[in-house]
């Protein structure tokens, strides 16, 4: 089987993909069971208390950023701030034209990380601000974004604040109490090590509690599938993707089993650093400062103006290793994940294919 070392879908384990040969009734009661396990769980992830409820929806991540910005803001008299320094970002800006949103960018280049004075300053210089949304950890670099020096702050000013924590959620530790937020938004398929196919939003009951009727679109209007869910405990507003909320729940008890959010991220942390110090002394330099990178995915620059990316991929695919593409304009680059049912032992594998790889292009070079 391929080992997948992207920002997902992940590898997930036999057991977790074992979890998904049932068939499950929507309205049978261990499937209702199943759901409220899932929802707590996931608002236990968070850190968060009875305040707090988590809100599964069908679909993949993007279609829970786009739930929670069409539902959270009023059609009327709202004005979003959104932080952007990445695809991620940007596509939430995207979301925002689509929904006719008003929106004020705070754009910073990708290598950098978000400036918490830069946002406050934006917050002061915009009274007219109602809503604020950034990404924790920015897929398209793997830079980590500091939420805490953010949220906190803005959510003692009355702003509703949205986190799309998509890549870091269950792998990178997030206190939703202690931050104050009013949505994060995540999927299945990453940190959390399940199947794709379910986003989903923890979300402030307070908060979400005040927007019936804002939504946009009507399959993707998170007040009613919050609504439902609470009226009737387990059953999903429209069909659920019943194998992969099974995986999920198998996915969570192993989280669970590790240790938690924390002994997972330390896992990640050691995955990044051996892939980072491995990588470089093979020639691939990271791209971003290890103050600025989180333990998720890593990018790498091209080792030099020859290098021929899918030819590497090619071979490194040949060897069971799928990795990405580079996602930046301006700099040559690819990625490589650190997430999912990866260890220490698969890295040092995939350091010594990248070291094959290198032996095979000199010897080819030599012999041109
Ligand atoms: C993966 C990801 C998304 C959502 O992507 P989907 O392809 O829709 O699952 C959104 N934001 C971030 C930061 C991501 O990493």
């Amino acid at each position: 089987m391929k080992m997948l070392l992207t920002p997902g879908p992940i590898s997930t384990t036999d057991t977790v993909k074992r979890a998904m040969l049932a068939d499950y009734g929507t309205w049978d009661s261990d499937y209702l069971k199943l759901t409220e396990k899932v929802r707590s769980q996931l608002v236990a992830v968070a850190n968060g208390n009875a305040n707090y409820a988590s809100i599964l929806l069908q679909g993949s991540g993007t279609y829970a950023v786009e739930a929670t910005l069409g539902s959270a803001i009023p059609k009327q008299g709202a004005v979003l701030l959104l932080a952007i320094n990445g695809a991620y970002g940007q596509r939430m800006a995207e979301i925002a034209d689509y929904l006719s949103i008003p929106h004020i960018n705070v754009v910073f280049e990708d290598t950098e990380v978000i400036d918490p004075a830069q946002i406050l300053k934006a917050a002061a210089d915009h009274p007219e601000i109602t809503h604020f949304a950034m990404v924790h950890c920015e897929t398209t670099t793997g830079i980590l974004n500091p939420i805490e020096a953010i949220i906190p702050n803005l959510a003692a000013q009355g702003i509703v604040t949205i986190v799309d924590a998509m890549s870091s959620f269950g792998g990178v530790p997030l206190n939703v109490v202690n931050l104050g937020v009013d949505y994060v938004i995540s999927s299945a398929n990453k940190c959390l090590q399940g199947e794709p196919g379910i986003g989903f939003v923890i979300a402030k009951q307070t908060t979400i509690a005040k927007t019936r009727g804002n939504a946009r679109s009507l399959a993707l209007d998170l007040f009613d599938q919050y609504d439902t869910f609470e009226k009737h405990p387990g059953k999903w507003r429209f069909t659920s993707p019943t194998q992969v909320l099974a995986a999920l729940a198998e996915a969570l008890q192993e989280l669970k089993a590790e240790g938690g959010v924390q002994v997972r991220y330390q896992r990640y942390i050691t995955n990044q650093r051996s892939l980072s110090a491995g990588m470089a002394t093979l020639g691939y330099e990271p791209l971003l400062d290890a103050t600025a990178q989180s333990p998720i995915i890593t990018t790498f620059r091209y080792p030099d103006a020859d290098f021929d990316f899918q030819n590497f991929y090619d071979f490194l695919k040949k060897h069971d290793f799928l990795i990405y593409p580079g996602k930046l304009t301006e700099i040559d680059s690819f990625r490589v994940g650190n997430i999912g049912a990866v260890y220490e032992t698969d890295i040092a594998r995939f350091l010594s294919i990248v070291k094959q790889y290198d032996g095979a292009t000199v010897a080819k070079k030599l012999v041109k």
